[in-house]
C-alpha cells in the first residue's frame, strides 16, 4: 500500500474538480505548484542550557487572489508535504468563501507539550526571525493552528514589529483581543462548523432538534463545535480529544465535559456522568447521524469508510478523508461538507480581523459573527449551486468554484513577465 500524501491527494482532487470543469490545463498548471517553500533550521536554548535545534516550514502556495493565509502548526509529525498541502487548501479555502488571500501555512516539527513556556516563547521569536522575510500585512499573514494560540500570536506580532521599529497588528490573526485581535476569532471555526451542519441538516430535510452528532477533537474546533451544536438542540453522542473518547446514545453533558477540557483535563481522566470510554475507530464509526471530524488530516480512511454508519460528515480538520475514503462514502451515499468550506469559519473572522487592523477599526461581536453567517451561507450556496449543476459532490462543488475564482486571477493577471 502506498503511504499517505496529503499533496498527491490535494492534487488528485484539484484534476478530478478541473476534469468535470473541462479546463484547459494551461489555466489551472501553476496552482498545482506551491510558490515558495522556506525550510528554516531553529535553534532554541532550552532550560537546561542545551541547545536543540527544531525544523521550521513557512509556504507560500498561490498570492493570485492576495495575499497568502494560513496556520502555524506546532506538531512534531510535521513535513514538508504536509505543510504544502495545508498550505494549498488555504487556497482553495479562501477562494471558496470569496474573500481576498491566496494561501500558505507554516509548521514547527516540536511537541509544544514537552517545552516550558519560555522555550516555547524562544521558539516561537527565532522561528518568526527566520521567516521574517516572508511575512507581512501584505505579503503572508500567520494564524493559530494545531497547539498554537492567542498568546503564540502574541508572540509573532510582537518579534515582527521590534524588527519593523513599529507595531504591525496586522502581520498576524487570531492575536489576543487586546493587542488587535477580534472578537469572535477564536470560536469562529467552531461557530462555521455550527452554521454549515444546520445548513447542510436543513437542505436534506433532517431536523437539527436531537440529531445525534460524533465530534473528533476536542480542541478549538471540535470543543467549539460540540458546544454550539449542543446549544442547537443537537444530541452530541461521542466527543474524544488526544487521550481518547466518550460515548452515551442519549446525549453527553457537553458544557460540563467541555468545562472540564478547557480547564487543561483530558478526557481518559474524566469521571463525572454517566458514558463509556471508546476507541478513536469506535468514535468515527458510531451510531451518530453527523460525524465531525476535527482533529488531523487522514482519519477517514478506506478501512475506516467502509465501517461508517453517520449519514453527514462535516470536515471541520483539514484533510481528514482520503481520496479512497472520499469515493466510498460517495458510493454509500454519505454527504460530506469538505473542510475548505467547512472549516472556513476561522480564516473568515481572520480576514476580518486583518480587516479591522489595517483600517485601525474595532468590530463587535453582532457585526462578526453576522457577517460570518452571511459569508459562510452564500459560499455554502454556492458550492450547492455547483454541485447541482454538474450533478456532482459537494467536494467537486466547493474545489469547482474556488478553482474557477484561481483560473479567473491567473488569466486576469497574466503570467510575468
Ligand atoms: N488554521 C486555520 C485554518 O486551517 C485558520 C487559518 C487563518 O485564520 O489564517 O483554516
Amino acid at each position: 500500500m502506498k503511504s499517505y500524501n496529503p499533496y498527491d491527494n490535494f492534487l488528485e482532487t484539484v484534476e478530478a474538480a478541473a476534469a468535470i470543469l473541462e479546463m484547459p490545463k494551461n489555466d489551472y498548471e501553476a496552482i498545482k505548484y506551491p510558490e515558495r517553500e522556506l525550510k528554516v533550521a531553529i535553534p532554541v536554548e532550552m532550560d537546561d542550557g542545551r541547545v536543540k535545534v527544531f525544523e521550521g516550514y513557512r509556504v507560500q502556495h498561490s498570492s493570485s487572489r492576495g495575499p497568502c493565509k494560513g496556520g502555524i502548526r506546532y506538531h512534531p509529525d510535521v513535513d514538508i508535504d504536509e505543510v504544502k498541502a495545508l498550505a494549498a487548501w488555504m487556497t482553495f479555502k479562501c477562494a471558496v468563501v470569496n474573500i481576498p488571500y491566496g494561501g500558505g501555512k507554516g509548521a514547527v516539527g516540536v511537541d509544544p507539550a514537552l517545552l516550558s513556556k519560555n522555550e516555547l516563547k524562544r521558539l516561537t521569536r527565532r522561528y518568526t526571525a527566520m521567516i521574517l522575510p516572508l511575512i507581512g500585512p501584505e505579503k503572508d499573514i500567520p494564524a493559530p493552528d494545531i497547539n498554537t494560540n492567542a498568546e503564540i500570536m502574541g508572540w509573532i506580532m510582537d518579534t515582527y514589529s521590534m524588527f519593523k521599529g513599529y507595531t504591525v497588528p496586522g502581520v498576524v490573526t487570531g492575536k489576543p483581543v487586546g493587542i488587535g485581535g477580534s472578537v469572535g476569532r477564536s470560536a469562529a471555526t467552531g461557530r462555521g462548523v455550527m452554521l454549515i451542519t444546520k445548513e447542510i441538516l436543513h437542505r436534506m430535510g433532517t431536523p437539527v432538534y436531537d440529531t445525534t452528532v460524533a465530534v473528533q477533537g476536542a480542541g478549538n474546533v471540535g470543543g467549539v463545535a460540540a458546544r454550539l451544536l449542543h446549544n442547537e438542540g443537537m444530541k452530541v453522542i461521542a466527543l474524544s480529544d488526544v487521550s481518547g473518547g466518550v460515548f452515551n446514545k442519549r446525549g453527553l453533558d457537553i458544557p460540563k465535559i467541555m468545562d472540564f477540557i478547557d480547564a487543561g483535563g483530558f478526557l481518559k481522566d474524566y469521571e463525572n456522568g454517566e458514558f463509556e470510554y471508546i476507541s478513536n475507530e469506535e468514535l468515527l464509526t458510531c451510531e451518530a447521524h453527523v460525524l465531525v471530524p476535527a482533529a488531523m488530516e487522514n482519519q477517514i480512511t478506506a478501512e475506516i469508510a467502509k465501517k461508517l454508519k453517520a449519514k453527514v460528515i462535516v470536515e471541520g480538520a483539514n484533510g481528514p478523508t482520503t481520496v479512497e475514503a472520499d469515493k466510498i462514502l460517495n458510493d454509500m451515499g454519505v454527504i460530506v461538507v469538505p473542510d475548505i468550506l467547512a472549516n472556513a469559519g476561522g480564516v473568515v473572522v481572520s480576514y476580518f480581523e486583518w480587516v479591522q487592523n489595517i483600517q485601525s477599526l474595532t468590530w463587535d461581536f453582532d457585526e462578526v459573527n453576522r457577517t460570518l453567517e452571511k459569508i459562510i451561507i452564500r459560499a455554502f450556496n454556492e458550492v450547492w449551486d455547483k454541485m447541482h449543476e454538474k450533478k456532482s459532490t459537494m467536494r467537486m462543488g466547493a474545489y469547482m468554484v474556488a478553482l474557477e475564482r484561481l483560473a479567473d486571477a491567473k488569466k486576469i493577471r497574466g503570467i510575468f513577465p
